[in-house]
């Protein structure tokens, strides 16, 4: 039940909604041409005004504005406009408001505000749709040439001669471009005008058809062909009656009289002047009026009627000044209004430098960190990369070194490294007064396993009888291969008879070898020669010598064995020399 309840509630509003819209649309369309209905809408929606949705009170608001300019209270018509150009949130409903109000700033003839308010206007066209933004020009081609700023008026009719295709603002446009060439001073011939005159007369808009062919009867006058001026004028009758406009009828009379006075045709000078100033009555002193009366002096004053000519001529005269000094004061205001306009458009500039410069600043801020970082990073790169380059250096190095001092088929030290080791080791040994021990043995009858098995077979030999020496041997000794199937091995802290037994051991390890994981079978034996430095002395080349020897003797006395040498005569000499 309540929920059928609350769904009627809302079809109502709805409803409600819908037709508010509708008819706020249907009033705005009618609005100039059915002045009555339009009241009564307007009316209708006063009653449903609590119905509104704020863009609809906004619209409401703004169609109200001019139902007040109708009803001839523009500046009540104003303050609506302004209203609704303040609270409305739809971009295209600000615009209107906003044109609304600039054009009639133009009709009270306050042309401080209404410049002040177009500029905003000018600031505002961008967010518009392209409807609102034709019309926003159209109103401001009008008030600036109202105003008498035709510079303006003549930029926002071009933009409407590219953009508008509404036959009224058409035709609006042409008219305020050749008004605006006019005043200007552009090089143009009545020729110039035909086109503003001819198509708002085919558009049905006489009231701006006539504004334009009071300037073309003016460019006619301006290139001294003032009867063609007056024929202009009286042949297009049909146009000044159709305006039905009496300020711009004005211009008319009083343009005629003022040429009729020209030529001498003084009754039709007056009584068109007269004319123009009854039609006049109603709008100020404005240029036509004042135009009117100068006819009516100059006349009276060529009819010799002095009291009416001064008379007349009192009235132009003050009403000149004033038209000149409200002149003055509005070219003022508006150069004041574009000096604080471009005042203000410096100072945004201004702001925006500032704040690109701020910009600039983080941005550089920011590249510099991301500089020091980058460096940063490079310098980590580059520091691993040389650290990394270091170690494969080094370890190069070690690995050339090694190379360097090892035998590459047995990997024990090579002759040239065993010396260095052997040499160092007999200076501290000397030093700190131990013995030092150094063994000599060759593989017997060796060149007959090469000659009986092969080379292969004889380097698998030589690796099995380093194998087994390094595993008999204790850690600190050292073992070298001399050259060919000669070796040598260094016992620290070792005399003679200590190294005697580990030569044994490794010996007897030697014999000991099963060569027939080879693939072959055969017998390997070495041949021992032990020194000591308690004999032999520190000097490796006495101490290698006498190991020499007596591994010679072994070879002598039948090989496979070991001799410790003992005193016989041991010459010395370098191992270089031996191996040469
Ligand atoms: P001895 O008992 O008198 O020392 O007799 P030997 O045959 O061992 O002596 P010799 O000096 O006549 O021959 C040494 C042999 O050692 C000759 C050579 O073929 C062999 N030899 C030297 N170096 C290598 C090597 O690196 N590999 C192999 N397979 N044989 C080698
Ligand atoms: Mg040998
Ligand atoms: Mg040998």
């Amino acid at each position: 039940m309540n929920r059928i309840f609350c769904l009627l509630l809302l079809l109502s509003a709805a409803y409600c909604s819908a037709d508010n819209s509708i008819l706020l649309e249907k009033a705005d369309r009618i609005k100039s041409q059915q002045p009555q209905q339009f009241k009564q809408l307007l009316s209708e929606l006063e009653r449903n005004a609590h119905d509104l949705t704020t863009y609809e009170a906004n619209y409401f608001k703004l169609l109200k504005a001019y139902r007040t300019i109708y009803a001839g209270e523009p500046a009540q018509a104003i303050q609506y406009a302004k209203e609704v150009y303040k609270s409305a949130v739809d971009e295209d409903l600000k615009l209107r408001a906003l044109t609304v109000a600039v054009n009639l700033y133009g009709i009270v003839r306050n042309y401080i505000d209404g410049y002040n308010y177009a500029q905003q206007l000018i600031e505002l066209i961008p967010n518009g749709s392209k409807a609102s933004q034709v019309n926003a020009y159209a109103g401001l081609a009008t008030f600036y040439n109202q105003l008498g700023d035709y510079e303006s008026g003549l930029h926002a009719a071009s933009w409407l001669l590219g953009n508008a295709v509404n036959p009224h603002t058409v035709c609006v446009a042409h008219q305020v471009k050749v008004e605006s060439e006019y005043y200007l001073n552009r090089e143009i011939t009545p020729a110039t005008a035909d086109y503003a005159v001819n198509y708002c007369k085919e558009a049905k808009e006489y009231l701006v058809a006539l504004i334009s062919l009071v300037i073309k009867a003016k460019l006619y006058f301006k290139h001294n062909e003032v009867d063609e001026a007056i024929s202009l004028l009286e042949s297009n009758q049909e146009i000044y009656v159709k305006a039905n406009y009496p300020v711009a009828q004005a211009d008319y009379r009083a343009q005629l009289a003022n040429f009729y006075l020209i030529k001498n045709q003084w009754q039709k000078a007056k009584h068109n002047a007269e004319e123009a100033i009854v039609l006049s009555s109603g709008a100020g002193m404005y240029k036509p009026r004042i135009l009117a009366f100068e006819v009516l002096y100059k006349y009276f004053e060529r009819v010799g009627n002095i009291t009416q000519a001064h008379h007349y001529y009192k009235i132009f005269s003050e009403a000149q000044k004033a038209l000149l000094d409200e002149t003055k004061i509005r070219q003022l205001a508006i150069q004041q209004t574009k000096f604080e306009a471009q005042k203000k458009a410096n100072q945004i500039a201004l702001l925006n430098k500032e704040n690109s410069l701020l910009k600039t600043q983080a941005e550089l801020a920011q590249k510099e960190i991301d500089n020091s970082r980058l460096l940063i990073a490079t310098f980590a790169l580059l520091a691993s990369i040389v650290m990394v380059w270091m170690l494969f250096n080094r370890r190069m190095q070690m690995q050339l070194k090694t190379q360097a001092q090892t035998d590459k088929l047995t990997g024990i030290a090579n002759r040239h490294h065993f010396t260095q080791v052997a040499e160092k080791a007999l200076s501290y040994h000397e030093k700190t007064q131990q013995h030092l021990s150094v063994v000599v043995f060759d593989l017997d009858l060796f060149k007959s396993v090469n000659d009986a098995h092969g080379h292969v077979i004889g380097d698998w030999a030589l690796k099995a009888v380093v194998d087994v020496v390094k595993r008999v041997c204790r850690n600190q000794d050292v073992i070298g291969r001399l050259g060919g199937e000669e070796f040598a091995i260094l016992l620290p802290g070792c005399a003679a008879r200590k190294a005697q037994s580990i030569t044994e051991s490794c010996r007897s390890a030697i014999a000991a070898i099963d060569t027939s994981e080879s693939g072959e079978n055969f017998k390997v034996t070495a041949s021992f020669g032990v020194a000591d430095t308690k004999l032999c002395g520190y000097k490796f080349q006495s101490l290698y010598g006498c190991a020499d020897k007596a591994m010679y003797r072994s070879k002598d006395e039948g090989r496979n064995r070991v001799y410790v040498y003992d005193g016989y005569p041991a010459e010395p000499f370098t191992l270089d020399e031996k191996f040469s």
